[in-house]
């Protein structure tokens, strides 16, 4: 079999290469940085995601550099009042069968790099284009390299070449917010007390999410809502205490002590993207950020990517000479869930950055009954989110 050529090395493309190699399917990959990099801070790996990375022989390392929240908390920005729980730690894990961890993004990358080796990748190369013809597809790097292989996986995130190419220029949608994203030591804020949780403060016009990453060394921080001042969609793009002190200003004490403690800080504009009508043309697929950008208010942006990666190994493993049934049995799986998560984040846009106080009164009002709604402590978005499990998906719709 040629091998399928993957363009990009973000998480999606290497989580690609981990699922089709485990699969004993060839592969070459190709990141256009000199070396893998991940800039920025905490992410969070839910249940969904991590029963996919344990599979791929993650689950030591992760739970090596993550830290298992007991629980989520909505707080009210000004009070403090707790207004909603949800149960994560050993809880979540029984229930969804897969824990739940928060972990540095940089880390996360080391650990899915060195499972990786450096076998069949390509740094420092650059996707300029792709073509295919009726026998397999051909990779144009911009040294003017051509590779060959049964089928293009575009995983070249957000700004897509390879959707460009397939289904013309488009520009991702800018949300109107800000994403704040800050660092610090432990000790910088041990005497707060904090305890393992997944600390969500939500106010009018914005939103703070803090926890601790790095197996308890570091204290991470997400702040997201509407900013009048100038903003780039970059992952390096850093902004001043100051600045988000006074986005935060009259918040309580525990939310500015913690931004107050910032050792390193960036600042992005949030985009997403319209969903495709569809995600493949002939033997060139899409995958990610590349097929389905989307804001970041349920953290599923990275693990969408990594249920696509595993359900496209499968498909490709399952119909090994016909690489176009492998693709559209993919995208009949994996389309709508992902589009449902896109949706999803950007419906939640309204909900943690209105501005009303009014709205707000009635948000938190249905917060606090929810909670005595869902007898497992999981809301149905959660359990839709966590509860996914790729291997069933498949099993249902056979090759
Ligand atoms: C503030 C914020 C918080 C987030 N938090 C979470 C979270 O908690 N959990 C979660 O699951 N997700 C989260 N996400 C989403 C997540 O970061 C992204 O969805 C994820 O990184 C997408 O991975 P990807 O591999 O598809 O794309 P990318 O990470 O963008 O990777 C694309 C790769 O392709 C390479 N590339 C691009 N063009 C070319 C080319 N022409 N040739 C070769 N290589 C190329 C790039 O260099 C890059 O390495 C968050 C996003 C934001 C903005």
């Amino acid at each position: 079999m040629k091998p399928i050529l993957i363009a990009g090395g973000g998480i999606g493309g290497i989580a690609t290469a981990l699922c089709l190699r485990a699969r004993g399917v060839p592969y070459e990959l190709f990141e256009q940085a000199d070396v893998f990099r991940e800039v920025g801070a905490g992410i969070q790996l839910s249940a969904n995601v991590m029963r996919i990375l344990m599979k791929l022989g993650l689950g030591g390392p992760l739970a090596a550099i993550g830290v298992m929240p007991k629980g989520l908390e909505v707080r009210s920005w000004q009070s403090g009042e707790r207004i909603l729980w949800t149960p994560l730690g050993y809880e979540a894990e029984r229930h969804f069968g897969a824990p739940y961890y928060h972990a540095h993004r940089a880390e996360i990358l080391a650990a899915l790099v060195d499972l990786l080796g450096g076998a069949n990748v390509h740094m420092a190369s650059k996707v300029a284009r792709v073509d295919q013809d009726g026998h397999g597809t051909s990779l144009t790097l911009e040294d003017g390299t051509t590779h060959e292989g049964a089928m293009v996986v575009g995983a070249d995130g957000i700004h897509s070449i390879i959707r460009d190419q397939l289904f013309g220029k488009s520009t991702p949608r800018f949300s109107g917010n800000v994403a704040w994203r800050g660092t610090m030591p432990a000790e910088a804020i041990e005497g707060l007390k904090l305890d393992y949780l997944s600390s969500n403060w939500w106010g009018p016009e914005r939103s703070l999410v803090h926890y601790f990453i790095s197996a308890g060394r570091t204290h991470n921080w997400i702040g997201v809502g509407r900013s009048t001042a100038p903003s780039r969609e970059s992952w390096s793009a850093t902004g001043s205490v100051d600045e988000a002190l006074a986005e935060y200003a009259g918040w309580h004490p525990q939310v500015l002590a913690v931004i107050r403690a910032t050792t390193k800080l960036f600042r992005m504009a949030l985009y997403d993207r319209e969903p495709l009508a569809t995600w493949h043309k002939g033997r060139i697929v899409l995958l990610g950020d590349a097929a389905h950008a989307m804001l970041p208010y349920h953290a599923q942006g990275a693990a969408q990517s990594i249920e696509d990666a595993y359900v496209l190994a499968a498909c490709i493993d399952e119909a090994r000479d016909a690489p176009e049934k492998a693709i559209g049995r993919y995208e009949h799986l994996r389309k709508g869930r992902a589009e449902w998560v896109q949706r999803f984040s950007r419906e939640a846009e309204e909900l943690f950055n209105m501005s009303d106080p009014a709205k707000v009164a009635r948000r938190d009002s249905r917060l606090r009954e929810n909670q005595s709604k869902y007898p497992s402590g999981f809301p149905e978005g959660q359990q839709r989110i966590y509860g996914y499990d790729a291997d069933a998906a498949l099993a249902r719709a056979p090759a």
